[in-house]
């Protein structure tokens, strides 16, 4: 689950960590009362949404005087911000008005975890600002990496080395490192990205962005931390997929995906990649499916314009295969199935799911195995 900025920056502030004072607004008038507030001028106002590149977007705006800040709010507020990130836009309902900082030099910094060595990995980078896949790619030497053991926490040893190293100042890099990791431990975040840290020409260091994403699996813990979500940055079908407990994410191919199993799923999305075709979606209807999950996941993959073709892959265990044919049986009731549907299926009571979907008079295209399943899908797709 990701966090707005503005709730991120709420957040870290009580940690202990340098944020801008700043005040979030729904409305053109709470952002004029906001600035009232703050007081003195230039401030910076800010689009909320769940994507990166605001800065060259339009989202991020100095203002220097209450007229400019109008000027600023309504250019955001009640539309669609489209960033290189999110082509295809979020909507602003909501935008955060903080004091201006003066930036002396931007850096980069994150926490998340490293999967190849178990452990957690700060990150720092002199260059700031800017997208850090750029960086990896273009100057991989101007990235600092520095795991941390999960049982002894960050030293603050590390974290002075690192400072001196990038040139920031130590004390305070060295409080805000900790104050970050505590952080990502007690929030049971899954990445903290600050870009920009700034040092201001005031010598300090400022948190100006700040991306928090916490770790879904762990949301039973933080009930207060689950109720910020902001659904309207979400695709509209993965809304729907929560609703049903369904593991579904929207992808960018015509080829919809159902599959049990997050490793079958991803093994599917592959193979379909193999066979010279693109994925629509992961989703993961998991082990335990029911008649109605697997209805409404049906139903949603339908409803994706984009999907061409629909590929079933399922390899029956605790969901029998006979469950999944009366999902499908009863998901065809309520759903028009505008396109060819390929399903493989193997496993408990295979015999028996193919005997219901054979009588049930739907025309599903039967796959062997796999990799004719994922054949038969692109090429299906491809005809239409
Ligand atoms: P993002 O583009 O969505 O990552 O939004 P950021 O919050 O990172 O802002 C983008 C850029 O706007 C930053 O890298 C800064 O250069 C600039 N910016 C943001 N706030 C301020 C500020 O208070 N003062 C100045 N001078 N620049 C700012
Ligand atoms: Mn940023």
């Amino acid at each position: 689950m990701k966090l707005h900025e503005h709730q991120a920056k709420e957040i870290l502030k009580k940690f202990g960590l340098p944020v801008p004072e700043g005040r979030v607004a729904f409305t053109l008038q709470e952002a004029v009362q906001a600035g009232e507030l703050l007081g003195e001028f230039p401030l910076v106002v800010k689009a909320q949404v769940h994507c990166g590149g605001r800065g060259k977007a339009g989202g991020v705006k100095l203002v220097k005087n209450p007229e400019e800040l109008v000027q600023a709010v309504e250019s955001m507020l009640g539309r669609v911000l489209k960033t290189f990130q999110c082509p295809d836009g979020k909507p602003v309902s909501r935008v955060w008005i903080e004091r201006a900082t003066n930036i002396e030099r931007e850096y980069y910094l994150s926490i998340t975890l490293d999967r190849a060595v178990s452990k957690p990995v700060l990150m720092v980078s002199a260059e700031g600002g800017m997208e850090i896949e750029e960086v990896a790619k273009e100057k991989p030497e101007a990235i600092h990496m520095l795991h941390i053991d999960p049982a002894l926490g960050l030293m603050p040893s590390q974290a002075r080395k690192l400072a001196f190293k990038l040139g920031l100042p130590v004390r305070e890099f060295v409080e805000v490192a900790l104050a970050l990791y505590r952080a990502y431990v007690e929030l049971d975040a899954s990445l903290l990205e600050i870009n920009p840290l700034v040092l201001t020409k005031e010598g300090s260091l400022v948190l100006l962005d700040a991306k928090v994403e916490l770790d879904d699996n762990a949301l039973l813990r933080h009930r207060d931390l689950e109720e910020l979500e902001d659904l309207s940055q979400l695709d509209p079908l993965e809304v729907e997929a929560k609703k049903y407990s369904l593991n579904y994410i929207k992808l960018d191919g015509n080829i919809g995906c159902m599959v049990n199993g997050a490793g079958l799923a991803m093994t599917t999305m592959d193979i379909i990649k193999l066979a010279g075709g693109e994925p629509a979606n992961f989703l993961d209807v998991g082990g335990g499916a029911n008649v109605e999950q697997i209805a409404n996941a049906f139903r949603i993959l339908m409803a994706d314009p984009k999907v061409k073709a629909v590929f079933i892959n399922i390899f029956g265990g605790i969901l029998r295969c006979d469950r999944l044919a009366q999902g499908l049986i009863e998901a065809a009731k309520l759903v028009e199935i505008r396109v060819p549907v390929v399903v493989r299926m193997e496993g408990t009571n295979v015999e028996e799911g193919r005997r219901l979907l054979a009588e049930s008079g739907l025309n599903f295209v039967n796959a062997v195995d796999m990799w004719d399943g994922a054949k038969k899908a692109v090429e299906l797709a491809s005809q239409r």
